[in-house]
Formats: C-alpha cells, structure tokens, sequence
C-alpha cells in the first residue's frame, strides 16, 4: 500500500479510538483554541511537540523550523509569536532543541548545502559567540552538544529580545520563556534552567521602553505622539 494511503487510514483509525473514548473530544476542540505553551521546536521529525511531552491537540500551539531558530526577521515565526502572545495569551514560551541537530551538525562543517546556508548562518553566528567556551570542548559530539544547548540558550534571549515578549512581560508580567533539550537517544528533555520572564537580567541596549502612544489632538486633529 502507498504510505499515504496508509497514513489516510490512520487517520480514520485514530478518529474511531479517539471517539470510543470520548464521545466529545472533536466537539470540545472545535468550540475553543486555549492552549497554554508556545512550542519553537526543530522540523526534525523525531522531535514532535505534542508526543514527546504527553500532551493532547489543543495543548500546544507550535511553530517549528530547522534548528528551532528565533529570527528577528521571520515574519512566520513572528506572526506566530504574536498570536500566541496576543491573542491566545500563552502562559509558557518554550524553546526546545534537541541532541544530533543537522542544523547544528551543518553549522560546524564548511560544506555548502544552497539555500539553507543563509539560515544556518545564525547558527554560525552563535558558535563565533561563544568559539571560547566551545573549542576548549576537544570532543566533537560533546562540542556539538554544547553548541545544541548555547543555541537554545541564544533564542530564549532572542525571544526577550523581541517587542512582543517585552511588552507582554511589562504588561502581565508573562509569558515565561524557557530553554530545553531534548534527547533522541533516550527521550529525556533536559531544561537549560534559563527561564526569563522580565528584561531586568538583559543588557541595556536590548531594553525597550514603554511605547510612544499616536493621539489625535481634539482642537487642530492633527496627530502628534507623546511621550
Ligand atoms: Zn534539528
């Protein structure tokens, strides 16, 4: 049988499983979107969001790209995160990465692969970060590891870099932001313990301040903004 035929009929399956045990769970899906994390995760396929941390559909709103990236000028990711942040209200931003990473694995070599070069150039950007720490690493798997976690690390600052995070934290003190790993040896997520929920721990120049507010002046109309 052709594997999409295949993947059709589990489909079908999994909708008569999901109906024998609960009679209302499409109904209740479909009468509300209220989930409470944020997932940026790798496209890898070994690293689905939902079956790795025991969640169901409607847990978890997801956003993934190669290497789980945070890339102030990915209008995808951005719209998700705004959304997320927004209009969901999401309690938890988690950025997860994982162990053996091609991404990262392709960000250490010099090979050129096309397009994705211009992409995994970020990656590369954080390895010259943090060139020090990693070098002194003389394991490769164990370098490559390090540079999986500090990437991680990376766009949890990036995320907080973000007006979107900024303004959500000074307003209802949240979403948390946190970085974690996963292990596709063994199915463990590690958490990076580098949970933000504030710019207080950021470095001056990331800071933002409250925004400026356009106002229409009642006696000319004109539009000035105050500060
Ligand atoms: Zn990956």
């Amino acid at each position: 049988m052709d594997a999409y035929k295949k993947i059709l009929l589990q489909n079908k399956a999994w909708v008569e499983q999901k109906n024998r045990e609960d009679k209302l769970f499409f109904k209740r899906l479909s009468d509300v979107h209220k989930p409470e994390f944020l997932w940026i995760g790798c496209s890898d396929s070994r690293v689905p969001a939902n079956e790795i941390t025991g969640t169901l559909p409607g847990e978890i709103f997801v956003h993934r790209n190669i290497a789980n990236m945070v890339i102030h000028t990915d209008m995808s990711m951005l719209s998700v995160l705004d959304y997320a942040v927004n209009v969901l209200e999401v309690r938890n931003v988690v950025v997860c990465g994982h162990y053996g990473c091609g991404g990262i694995g392709a960000a250490m070599a010099n090979k050129q692969f096309g397009l994705i070069d211009n992409w995994i150039r970020h990656i590369k950007d954080v390895y010259r970060m943090h060139h020090e720490e990693l070098e002194a690493i003389t394991d490769r798997k164990s370098r490559e590891n390090r540079l999986v976690e500090l990437n991680v690390i990376e766009q949890v600052y990036d995320l907080g870099k973000t007006s979107i995070i900024q303004n959500a934290w000074r307003e209802r003190g949240g979403p948390a932001v946190h970085g974690w790993v996963y292990d596709i040896d063994n199915g463990i997520i590690k958490d990076l313990k580098t949970s933000m929920n504030s710019n207080r721990d950021m470095a001056t120049i990331y800071k933002l301040e409250e925004k400026s507010l356009p106002r229409v002046t009642a006696s000319t109309g004109k539009t000035s903004v105050l500060n």
